[in-house]
């Protein structure tokens, strides 16, 4: 029973992520806890970082956080400091 209970609850989660990023089936943080990816420190901003520079899909992710401006957290191998700066240029 607790089988199907995970089994609903991940496709609740999932399924709406994917239809707004399809490309994150391929991304190399899917099995990571997510929290690692909003930092609390640079020792735990250099491990997100790290693990984005072996996505197949840095390209689409970054791409993605800069068309919805987010604000808040490690995408597409950039810290927050970074994507402002590059909307900055934009
Ligand atoms: S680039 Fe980084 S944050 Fe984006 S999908 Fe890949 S591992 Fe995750």
């Amino acid at each position: 029973m607790d089988t199907m209970d995970d089994t609903l609850e991940f496709d609740l989660l999932t399924v709406p992520i994917l239809d707004e990023r399809p490309w994150a089936v391929f991304a190399a943080c899917k099995e990571e806890m997510s929290l690692t990816f909003f930092p609390q420190n640079r020792q735990e901003e250099r491990t997100a970082l790290t693990i984005c520079s072996t996505c197949p899909v840095v390209d689409e992710c970054l791409d993605h956080a800069i068309e919805t401006n987010e604000r808040f957290g490690v995408w597409g191998g950039t810290t927050e400091r970074e994507r402002r700066k590059l909307a900055r240029r934009i």
